[in-house]
């Protein structure tokens, strides 16, 4: 008989149910392990409460959580960099190395990557997964398992400075300071940025946003922010501009607060398909344009990063629910935008 192990599954918008599914089975270049933290990410509230994003829909039952962590249970015959009882994080999504991107070291674009709760493919919401183990890192001793599961938002953060070229002295601007704003600050801080600008509604995102490295925080429901980071800037605009709120309106500050010659970063994504844009003054400014989807090659250096004290993402976990309340978990995550900032499910 097969063993069981507990899951939470998303039925239909808004329903999940706690359940008992197969205890997965590792082949030989897999891991088993046993999930001890995993972060609730915005697609996942996107995909509870309305079954889809975009292409992707919910057809038939799913475990969500892809910002996951845990404890190596088993490892498949071939595996000989990882033993059974570390702590690991996983990378949620594994492409498949064969195809140009892949061979380019740009896997993040690969078309077949198989990535953890997007439908089809089941998430970390549930006792155990079971991965490639190519795609596992060990965490060190002193990293807990919930930094763990902060690594997968950090490594989107990552991409995005050095997709912008951040490095010593740059000034920046974050516009939108939840999670993957805060992480993109982090990031930036840690590329070498010496003024970055954070910019954001919500006053506990933006306290977090100092505490994390913003040298300056600007909140857009009392000041207009595009004038303060020009006048912060004497005028010139920022270096790199990260648009990470996925708002039509940040999208289009990006142009008013890069300099001219400067880079605009788009992490977020805006609900409508199209936005429009001055293409006369970007070209003019001669403004080079860069986006991030996910991330590629960074796990082991966010890993590092962390490990070494100079990030501390732990005051970004700011509520905590055991695996039978992952619908609280979503719920609250959605309903309590202004105070939760990064919701964790831990078992
Ligand atoms: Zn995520
Ligand atoms: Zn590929």
């Amino acid at each position: 008989m097969t063993e069981k192990v507990k899951a939470a599954i998303l039925y239909k918008p808004g329903e999940i149910r706690i359940e008992e599914v197969d205890k997965p089975r590792i082949r030989a270049d897999e891991i088993l392990i046993r999930v001890k933290a995993v972060g609730v990410c915005g697609s996942d509230v996107h995909y509870y409460k309305r079954g889809r994003i975009g292409p992707y829909m919910v057809e038939s039952p799913l475990i969500l959580g892809h910002e996951c962590s845990g404890i190596v249970e088993e490892i498949g015959s071939e595996v000989r960099h990882l033993a059974v009882g570390e702590r690991v994080a996983i990378e949620p999504g594994v492409p498949c190395r064969r195809c140009q991107f892949c061979k380019a070291g740009r896997y993040n674009l690969c078309r077949d990557v198989v990535f953890m709760a997007t439908p089809p493919v089941n998430g970390a919401f549930t006792e155990y997964v079971a991965t490639a183990a190519d795609f596992v890192y060990r965490l060190p001793v002193d990293m807990t398992c919930a930094e763990g599961a902060l690594i997968e938002p950090l490594a989107v953060g990552m991409h995005a400075a050095r997709r912008g070229g951040v490095s010593a002295g740059s000034r920046v601007a974050a516009l939108g300071s939840g999670t993957i704003g805060l992480m993109t600050i982090a990031a930036a801080e840690a590329h070498g940025a010496t003024e970055i600008y954070a910019v954001d509604l919500a006053p506990n995102r933006l306290a977090l946003a100092a505490k994390i490295g913003a040298t300056e925080t600007i909140n857009a429901a009392d000041a207009d922010a595009v004038e303060a980071i020009l006048e912060l800037t004497h005028g010139e605009g920022v270096d790199i501009v990260f648009e990470t709120a996925g708002a039509v309106e940040t999208v289009k500050q990006t142009f008013d607060v890069v300099k001219r010659g400067g880079t605009v970063v788009w992490v977020g994504l805006p609900a409508q398909e199209t936005v429009p844009l001055k293409v006369a003054h970007i070209i003019d400014e001669e403004l080079t344009i860069q986006t991030v989807f996910r991330y590629a090659n960074v796990y082991p250096d966010a890993i590092r990063l962390v490990a070494s004290g100079r990030l501390d993402l732990k005051p970004l976990i700011t509520h905590e629910f055991p695996l039978e309340q992952t619908g609280e978990a979503l719920r609250f995550a959605d309903e309590q935008k202004e105070m939760a900032v990064k919701v964790m499910v831990v078992l």
